[in-house]
């Protein structure tokens, strides 16, 4: 049995996307997992599935539930476009995930990468994937020393993973894996068909080629401190070969990440709480949260800035908390404060809505203010 497919065999994580080949299933988790770590998508996921089990139920979907069902996930663009990919699957295909690549790469929020992860996984059809762990596990494997992200060598890294995976459809899976990296390490010319093999111990060869490979990447040929002497594949490694995989892939120098600060003002009348909702067109549209200011400069004065967040000035400020996130290439530090109200006073007359702990917790947050949100419990 060949190494590769062996080891993917033997260590594959037990993940719940992977007991089935549900197309629906696959495209959930392949868009959780854009930007998410494996072990934050599991919950999530299952939760998911437990709600809106197919396709229809993804398209009849409120937009308030799907955004109370990705909250803390981030990036909601995603859920907005799974929504409508959701839609067009039952107005132009009548309800059933589309088989065809084309059709497929055609959905929102779909590209390449995710295109060729449900082709393969769902639908056994020899299409490459290329995300950071095929990268990494790529251009180590061949030795690449440019810049994946340069296009011409992002062509040639497609290029590589569309011959291996294409190699793997005409194998039987027992041979697929070391064969085809061998043949194309050694370029010894075009892949061949291989000889008979044995008996397969998966129906889906090129599924397992691409997931092997990511899974590669992900528990393996990892970015720092690979495990090389567990790889299956040390002996093709150009890298290892060369002593070379500390340095590779060569993806440049990153830029500094860009700290920006943020205050946020939690306004208590009674059992009741001011929010707003974000508008259509800015990142995380349509999620609650707090009123605040964004981007504020380091000696930014926090009267001041409450008075513009409000449109009053608040009478005084209790530091409630601090935190702290990630969002692209910004390091963000929220704090956020209680303001005080004249007790028995008119509520101000601030924009958002008012309302008690209990509706605030069936909202979705922007995840910044669901921490925030969790520091209230009890109040
Ligand atoms: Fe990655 Fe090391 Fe395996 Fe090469 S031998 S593919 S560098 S884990």
């Amino acid at each position: 049995m060949p190494k590769l497919l062996e080891w993917f065999a033997q260590n594959a994580r037990d993940l719940p996307w992977r007991r089935t080949d549900d197309p629906y299933c696959v495209f959930v988790s392949e868009i959780m997992l854009q930007q998410t770590q494996v072990k934050t998508v599991v919950p999530y996921w299952e939760r998911w599935m437990r709600s809106l089990p197919d396709v229809g139920a993804l398209a009849k979907a409120a937009p308030a539930r799907l955004h109370k069902l990705w909250e803390g996930l981030g990036y909601y663009t995603r859920v907005r476009n799974m929504h409508r990919a959701a839609q067009l699957i039952v107005d132009a295909h009548g309800g059933s995930f589309p088989s065809r690549y084309e059709d497929i790469l055609a959905l929102p929020g779909i590209g390449r990468y995710t295109a060729g992860a449900i082709a393969s996984i769902a639908f056994n059809q020899p299409k490459p994937v290329l995300d950071g762990n095929v990268i990494r596990v790529l251009t180590r494997l061949f030795g690449i020393d440019r810049n994946p992200r340069e296009p011409r060598i992002n062509a040639h890294l497609w290029c590589l993973a569309e011959e291996l995976v294409t190699e793997a459809s005409t194998l039987q899976p027992s041979a697929t894996g070391d064969s085809a990296v061998a043949r194309l390490t050694s370029r010894a010319g075009p892949p061949k068909a291989s000889p008979a093999a044995v008996t397969p111990p998966s129906p889906h060869p090129v599924s397992a080629l691409n997931q092997s490979l990511m899974e590669l990447g992900a528990l393996v040929c990892t970015p720092r401190q690979p495990r090389c002497v567990d790889c299956p594949v040390q002996g093709l490694c150009r890298a290892r070969r060369e002593n070379r995989v500390e340095q590779l892939p060569g993806l440049g120098v990153r830029a500094r990440p860009t700290a920006r600060r943020v205050a946020a003002f939690v306004l208590q009348d009674g059992q009741r709480f001011l929010v707003r909702q974000r508008p259509a067109g800015v990142v995380n549209a349509h999620l609650w949260e707090f009123p605040n200011l964004d981007a504020l400069p380091d000696d930014a004065d926090l009267r001041k800035t409450a008075r513009r967040a409000l449109g009053f000035s608040p009478r005084s400020l209790t530091h409630l908390c601090t935190i702290r996130h990630s969002i692209t290439r910004y390091r963000i530090t929220l704090d956020a404060f209680r303001v005080a109200l004249r007790s028995g006073g008119k509520r101000p007359a601030a924009p958002g809505r008012w309302l008690p702990l209990t509706a605030l917790r069936r909202l979705p947050f922007a995840s910044a203010h669901k921490r925030i949100l969790d520091q209230l419990d009890g109040v």
